[in-house]
């Protein structure tokens, strides 16, 4: 047997375990119980390394091979948050766009709020691990392709809401244009040591921007690779 390597979870992979975790998020200011719920249900222990499985549900990121790195649990309930907010319970977002997949982590956190991930990544292995670990949850409402994410994913565009897990300089345009109108896009923005979360509302006449906070998050690269 694989130990601790099941969904629900043993000794510092337990639901008591994640419960600290969700109690930990809410008093840094998470107040979306169905975020805190889907927290508490996601296996995060199953993104990571088995090594790194007895940190799972702290909240930090770790690493996932290749330099990268699985998002920070506070920060992934605050970007889902923020793009569900005004939605009545139950209530789903349409198509969502994410870059950046990653472990896949994220992913499966936003899964239930959208009636469609569509998500993208520029490293082959990972995208072929996220791939199996979400089949093995089965989640299935989620497409995931190897490609170059500050293009956006036009031929599904345009998207109600659009998550960025990686930092460009500058918000990318083709990702401005592939939000539809009254969507929101959580994306961090700025050099390493100075990013700024933001979110962002396409309106009638332009774009609104609110911050969210200082994050750090590794670098939106161009390109794509192995
Ligand atoms: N949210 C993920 C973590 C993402 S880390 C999780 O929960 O595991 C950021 C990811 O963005 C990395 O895997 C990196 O390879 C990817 N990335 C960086 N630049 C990219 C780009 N231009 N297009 C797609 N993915 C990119």
């Amino acid at each position: 047997m694989r130990h601790g390597r099941d969904v629900r979870g043993v000794g510092m992979t337990s639901a008591r375990t994640r419960d600290r975790l969700v109690s930990r998020l809410r008093r840094e200011g998470i107040a979306n119980e169905a975020v805190l719920d889907r927290i508490r249900e996601v296996p995060r222990h199953l993104f990571v390394d088995e090594a790194l499985a007895s940190r799972a549900y702290e909240d930090t990121a770790l690493p996932i091979g290749l330099g990268q790195t699985i998002s920070q649990p506070y920060i992934v309930a605050l970007m889902t948050e923020a793009l569900v907010r005004g939605l009545a319970p139950g209530e789903k977002l349409g198509r969502v766009l994410e870059i950046g997949t990653g472990s896949g982590y994220q992913t499966a956190v936003a899964a239930p709020f959208a009636q469609h991930i569509f998500s993208m990544e520029r490293l082959l292995s990972l995208i072929r691990r996220a791939q199996e670990r979400l089949r093995e949850l089965k989640i299935g409402n989620v497409s995931l392709r190897h490609g170059d994410g500050l293009r956006g994913w036009k031929a599904e565009a345009p998207f109600q809401g659009i998550m960025v897990a990686a930092a460009p300089a500058d918000v990318p345009g083709e990702l401005l244009e592939q939000l539809e109108e009254g969507g929101r896009m959580v994306i961090p923005v700025g050099a390493r040591g100075a990013q700024r979360l933001q979110c962002i509302t396409r309106t009638a006449d332009g774009y609104r921007r609110e911050p969210l906070g200082a994050v750090s998050f590794v670098p939106l690269l161009p390109g794509t690779g192995n």
